[in-house]
């Protein structure tokens, strides 16, 4: 049988193999093999929220094993590290426990089709000391890792006899900065209800630093001005135009020499796929490593592998990028399983384009910004306020509904809703 493999079950990785394995899997058409390094989903645009507290991962994850015993793939543990396409096989590393014990081997798998979706993580474009001082929210472990961080600084102030304040710096004001600084601001106001009242929300310094001229700078200048509006009212400081040459265990050391004082500091400026994809030598790669491919989604050295979300480099019509976010990854798996099934049975491969539905950014619950693209113009319309809020939530819900349907998506809100009324706003452990 066609053996089918796809690596990276995130946005884009996981909502295929739900749908071939309904389409293909399910009616015996083809082996659909699902290989992620984590043994549990969780969508990345949420981990501002894991970060924070404000999201349980216990609770919200998808565990891959339980998902594809539901929707008739198969799910293989492991980190993809080679690939032999003359052969059509690829190498997974060896897995161990946290003790060190080895649990699964190195191992090879042969495939048929391969799609890689991969994903990408944070840039520190090689900026001294960054690795070693500043946190990163490319995955739940980061995240949760900041939120113990962020809990023990919250645990000491609360705890002083004298009046302390807690510094957080963040480098990046993209998406992720924005949104993790206006989720800070939302769970340090919820420390009062757990007896945690002497870390006060004026306590919370919070430095957005970010090297362009304006925040958001991917995203209509009307997004940033509201978005910097708002976060300026919670006492956020946004710091544009500022770059940072270096990282120490103090804080950051701006081109200027000004030492921006931190406790904790988060890195989120700019992404890149992971360099061993470079060092495979196999692909044409873009400046940030993304795999280049043709208009079907099809890697240019094999017809046999597609590459799709954040690790894939496609060039729109205008010479742009399309750009790493949710939105790119959930179309380039809908046009890769089109393709997959079309070439299985010998029909043409469709051309992938890129539409924008514009933008939204959480502002935690104090509302969100972005823009929507009509339909019939290209023109974009803005939004803010609880309508934002509402379409911010409606896209996390559209990813439920790609990987449960919508009988289980639907229990799974609802589960949501009621845990919501039984556990704290915050996760405190
Ligand atoms: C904090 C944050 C907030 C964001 N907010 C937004 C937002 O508001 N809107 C938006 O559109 N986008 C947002 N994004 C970007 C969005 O999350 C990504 O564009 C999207 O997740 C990309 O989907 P993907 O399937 O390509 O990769 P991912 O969702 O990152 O999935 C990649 C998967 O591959 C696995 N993997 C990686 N390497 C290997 C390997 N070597 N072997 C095996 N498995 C591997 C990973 O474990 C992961 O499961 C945000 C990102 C972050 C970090």
């Amino acid at each position: 049988m066609h053996k089918i493999v796809i690596v990276g079950g995130g946005a884009g990785g996981l909502e295929l193999a739900t749908k071939l394995g309904a389409q293909l899997a399910k009616k015996r058409l083809a082996e659909i093999v699902l290989i992620d390094q984590n043994r549990a989903h969780i969508w990345k645009p949420l981990l501002h929220e894991v970060a924070t507290g404000s999201l349980d991962t216990s609770i919200d994850a998808v565990v891959y094993h339980a998902h594809a015993a539901k929707h008739h793939y198969q799910f293989c543990l492991g980190r993809f590290v080679d690939l032999d396409p003359e052969r059509r096989t690829l190498r997974l590393a060896a897995a161990y426990s946290d003790e060190g014990q080895q649990i699964l081997p190195d191992r090879t798998l042969s495939y048929d089709t391969l799609v890689l979706a991969i994903g990408s993580q944070s840039n520190d474009f090689a900026t001294p000391g960054v690795k070693q001082h500043c946190h990163f929210l490319d995955c739940a472990k980061q995240a949760e890792k900041f939120h113990y961080a962020l809990l023990n600084q919250f645990l000491r102030i609360n705890q002083s006899d004298q009046p302390q304040c807690l510094n957080i710096s963040i480098v990046g004001a993209g998406a992720t900065g924005v949104e993790l600084s206006a989720e800070l601001h939302n769970v340090t106001k919820l420390l009062k209800s757990y007896n945690m009242g002497n870390m006060k929300n004026e306590q919370l310094k919070v430095n957005l630093i970010e090297a362009g001229p304006r925040i958001l700078s991917a995203l209509p200048e009307r997004i940033s001005e509201a978005a910097k509006k708002e976060l300026t009212r919670m006492g956020v400081r946004v710091r544009e135009g500022t770059r940072v040459k270096e990282a120490s265990s103090s804080g950051f050391i701006t081109s200027e020499g000004e030492t921006i004082d931190a406790d904790l500091m988060i890195w989120a400026a700019g992404i890149k796929v992971p360099d061993f994809i470079k060092d495979l030598e196999l692909f044409q790669l873009n400046h940030l490593n993304q795999i280049i491919v043709k208009p079907s989604l099809q890697s240019s050295i094999s017809d046999d592998i597609y590459v799709l979300g954040d690790c894939c480099g496609f060039k729109n019509e205008d010479g742009s990028w399309v750009p790493p976010r949710a939105q790119s990854a959930h179309q380039m798996a809908d046009k890769v399983r089109e393709n997959i099934k079309a070439r299985l049975a010998n029909k043409v491969q469709k051309d992938y384009h890129y539409r924008d539905y514009g933008s939204l950014v959480s502002l935690s619950r104090f509302g969100a910004v972005g823009s929507l693209m009509g339909n019939l113009s290209k023109k974009s319309m803005f939004i803010e306020g609880h309508l934002a809020r509402i379409m911010y939530v409606s896209l996390y819900r559209m990813h439920q509904i790609a990987i449960h349907g919508w009988a289980k998506a639907l229990l799974v809100v609802v589960v949501e809703k009621i845990a919501k009324v039984v556990r704290p706003k915050m996760k405190l452990h």
